[in-house]
């Protein structure tokens, strides 16, 4: 299938997040993963290209994902996804922020329950959600596999993987998350991470220093 989605991606915030714009091209329904910080660049963005949010989709709650949510959701009425065993990352956010030494407003958004498999289609956007638990608890990668392409959170990152030392974190789960999850997609499929560069499953594969 052709590339039907556009990916458009915003770094935000102190810790330099990558929050993903998908939209599809034929009928400008747009879907934000991960809106870490700046809320009005992001909706600033959706009201300059005439796109509609139809979606918001956590690959899991920790607090440099989550910053512009509540600011979003309270200017369009949109619902937010998330796998329930990060519900309480999101509830704390402010707490795990103030460790950071950041101060965070209090989110208070309702979420709707992610699980493993689960298919989301918006228009041309479609997903299916792998649970991958390492990083965090209730960790979700989403595969569009139409558009050769997975967005993976802070489980694999390119050259890198994702820290386990935070609460809810597990270095073991989080190679079997990567391994039986990520790395068994199709080589040439472009991974987007929470952080940094994008990558290739393939590049990772043969060259990632923590799972060769
Ligand atoms: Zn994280
Ligand atoms: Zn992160």
């Amino acid at each position: 299938m052709d590339e039907t989605v556009t990916v458009q991606p915003f770094i935000v915030g102190p810790l330099m997040e990558n929050c993903y714009l998908l939209s599809s091209k034929s009928s400008q329904q747009a879907v934000l993963v991960d809106p870490g910080e700046d809320a009005s660049r992001l909706l600033g963005t959706l009201a300059k290209n005439r796109l509609t949010l139809e979606a918001i989709w956590l690959t899991h709650a920790h607090f440099d994902h989550v910053g512009a949510l509540a600011e979003i959701v309270a200017s369009i009425d949109v619902p937010v996804y998330l796998h329930p065993q990060d519900k309480p990352w999101l509830a704390n956010a402010a707490i795990f922020a103030a460790q950071f030494g950041l101060s965070f407003a209090p989110v208070t958004v309702e979420t709707i329950d992610l699980r493993d498999g689960q298919v989301l289609q918006i228009g041309d956007i479609v997903a299916t959600c792998l649970h991958t638990p390492g990083h965090a608890p209730g960790h979700i990668a989403f595969h569009l596999a139409d558009q050769k392409l997975v967005l993976a959170g802070d489980t694999l990152f390119r050259g890198s993987i994702g820290r386990t030392d935070l609460p809810g974190g597990n270095h073991d789960l989080l190679i079997e998350s990567i391994r039986k999850k990520i790395l068994t997609l199709p080589q040439e499929t472009r991974v987007y991470p929470g952080h940094g560069p994008d990558t290739t499953v393939g590049i990772e594969i043969q060259s990632n220093p923590f799972l060769c």
